[in-house]
């Protein structure tokens, strides 16, 4: 085998020379030559899969990496590596087309260290990028300068790039979602660059995987956001919800505004949540913050009077349309110096005020604050405010109700009490004897009903006292009538005095007749009552020179029945009324009960 081998090598040693004069005498590559191209050949080759498998690496580390700093960094880095430049930036088209750089890195060998003029966040405005709208790079068109002396550029073109040191560049278009979004640059500052096709194709290549990175970052950041409004939105619609529901169940609205405005703080991430309510005759001049919910590093404004006359006569007019005012940044808002004091004493720097009313009127402010820095406002932070504003008003109007609702609750109990008080006045009058101011026999009749029916359930005694002012027409006759209803008057009233518990009633039956209904007593105690009234009405000593015992005395007759089914109650006072004819038959000046006559009539 060894052998097979040196023969052969020696043959291609030996043949070589004359192959090669052959082919030049044929007119053909000689086999040097072919060798030499295929070996150069070779070598491309290798370099072009070392490029394409650079690139696949460059390709999924920017694909692995999704935020939009991460794949600046990762782009440049690698495509500096790669491409053995000094520097790569990207830069990105502002809405004017000209634009930043925003991403860079820089690649320097030592002595090649001074390159900062160019880095990211460098602006660079290119008028004829501007005017051009992105120019070539618009149609997907590459820039490679070798050397910009030798390029045939602009002289304002070459001064910008000599402002920034740079020598050759080769720049490639970065497309997002097929809009030219910015650039991705190689410069080379130290000296000129000869740009190979690969590496240009691979500035191309990378510009392109970086627009699609872009987009996916972008991409993400959007449904991020929208996860995030979506969350903020859940949490503003959570509160709007629990306050209505709070609205529907109390009617406080102090109360409500507290529990409300922290969690609207929160939800907002603002420094301070101020209710605001004007002196209803201030015409819009004066008020104070009556409620607020704010973060301990600022001051509380609470109770803080606030008179400001400017507001009165400019501002009220459109909070009272339902105007909302939204400032950014209170010192880039035209306000007059005395707003931005009185804005300042608050420390407020950004704020969104809506208007609270109350019906037409306007009531108060919805006052949300910025304190630390101005504040951007978003629609949907504004239109939440709002949303909240008007869920405030519907609760003033119904803690107003309330109120209203209250007083005339208060009022109409007032005209009650006082309706009552003469129902019972009349009712009184109805009952009282207006000469003697002691019940009349109306009542005496209602009351004897009512007190006969219950003691025929109970089964107790019931007692009735008649008595009668002896000789009174004598009385009236000589002393005249008037001294007569005096009289009877002092007689009332000293009976009263000795008809004293509350289940027994005194009443003038009738004339110079008087009768006393005692339930839940015997005979008795009746007698008893009925003596002690006969002598109280003696000692009062009223004069009556035309009898014989020259006072006012009176007879008295008494009856004591436990009630039945079987007998009426005019049975009673029958029997009191015999007792009493009995009485005056006897003299007078004497009581007699009814069982006597009774006893006497069965003897
Ligand atoms: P007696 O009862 O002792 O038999 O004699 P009497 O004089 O009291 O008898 P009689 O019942 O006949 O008289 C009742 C008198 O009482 C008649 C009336 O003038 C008088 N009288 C009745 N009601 C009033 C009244 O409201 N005021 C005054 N001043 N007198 C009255
Ligand atoms: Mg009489
Ligand atoms: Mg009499």
């Amino acid at each position: 085998m060894m052998k097979m081998r040196k023969v052969k090598s020696r043959l291609a040693t030996f043949c070589r020379p004359i192959i090669n004069l052959m082919s030049e005498l044929l007119g053909l590559p000689s086999i040097d030559y072919l060798e030499a191209q295929l070996q150069q050949k070779t070598q491309e080759l290798e370099q072009i899969s070392a490029q394409q498998r650079a690139i696949y690496r460059v390709i999924s580390k920017i694909r692995a990496s999704l935020d939009i700093e991460t794949i600046f960094r990762t782009t440049t880095k690698e495509t500096c590596r790669l491409l053995g430049v000094e520097r790569v930036l990207v830069y990105r088209f502002s809405e004017d087309w000209g634009g930043q750089f925003v991403g860079d890195f820089e690649f320097t060998e030592t002595g090649w260290d001074d390159f900062r003029k160019l880095s990211k966040n460098t602006i660079w405005n290119d008028s004829y990028l501007q005017e051009h709208q992105g120019g070539r790079y618009r149609y997907n068109e590459t820039f490679v300068v070798e050397n910009i002396y030798r390029a045939g550029l602009s002289q304002c073109h070459v001064e910008i790039l000599e402002q920034f040191d740079i020598r050759a560049f080769a720049t490639a278009p970065i497309f997002v979602k097929q809009k030219l979004w910015g650039i991705l640059a190689a410069y080379q500052h130290s000296q000129p660059h000869n740009w190979q096709t690969s590496e240009v194709k691979f500035l191309t290549q990378v510009a392109a995987q970086l627009g699609i990175a872009l987009q996916q970052a972008e991409q993400l950041a959007e449904v991020e956001q929208k996860a995030k409004d979506l969350q903020e939105t859940g949490q503003q619609q959570k509160i709007l919800f629990n306050l209505i529901s709070e609205i529907r169940e109390s009617l406080d609205f102090d109360t409500l505004f507290k529990t409300t405005a922290k969690e609207v703080r929160k939800a907002l991430e603002c420094d301070r949540v101020g209710l605001f309510r004007f002196d209803p005759d201030s015409k819009y001049c004066f008020g104070e913050f009556v409620a607020e919910s704010v973060l301990p590093v600022y001051s509380s404004v609470r109770l803080k009077k606030v008179r400001d006359n400017c507001f009165g006569e400019q501002y009220a007019i459109y909070y009272q349309q339902g105007s909302t005012q939204v400032l950014t940044d209170i010192y880039n808002a035209d306000l007059k110096d005395c707003h931005i004091q009185m804005l300042e004493q608050f420390e407020i720097k950004a704020q969104i005020i809506v208007p609270l009313m109350l019906g037409s009127t306007l009531w108060g402010l919805l006052c949300i604050h910025q304190c630390e820095n101005p504040r951007e406002w978003t629609d949907k932070e504004i239109r939440f405010v709002k949303q909240l504003a008007a869920q405030f008003s519907v609760a003033l109007e119904h803690s107003n109700l309330l109120a209203q609702t209250r007083s005339q609750a208060e009022e109409l109990s007032q005209t009650l009490d006082a309706l009552q008080e003469a129902n019972l006045k009349l009712e009184n009058l109805a009952r009282i004897d207006g000469l003697t101011q002691i019940p009349n026999r109306r009542y005496f009749d209602e009351f004897l009903e009512q007190e006969w029916r219950r003691l025929v359930r109970e089964k107790q005694f019931l007692s009735l006292i008649m008595f009668d002012v002896d000789h009174f027409k004598l009385y009236n006759d000589f002393y005249g009538h008037q001294a007569g209803d005096q009289c009877l008057f002092k007689i009332a009233q000293t009976a009263q005095k000795i008809v004293k518990r509350p289940a027994d009633l005194l009443a003038r039956y009738g004339g110079e007749e008087f009768a006393v209904i005692l339930p839940n007593t015997d005979k008795e105690g009746t007698s008893m009552v009925a003596a002690e009234i006969q002598s109280a009405v003696k000692d009062l000593g009223i004069p009556h020179t035309e009898v014989e015992k020259q006072i006012i005395t009176i007879s008295l007759g008494v009856a004591t029945m436990m009630p039945s089914i079987d007998q009426t109650l005019q049975e009673l006072i029958l029997e009191a009324d015999k007792a009493l004819y009995r009485a005056k038959q006897q003299g007078r000046d004497c009581s007699i009960h009814f069982s006597i006559i009774e006893q006497e009539g069965s003897i």
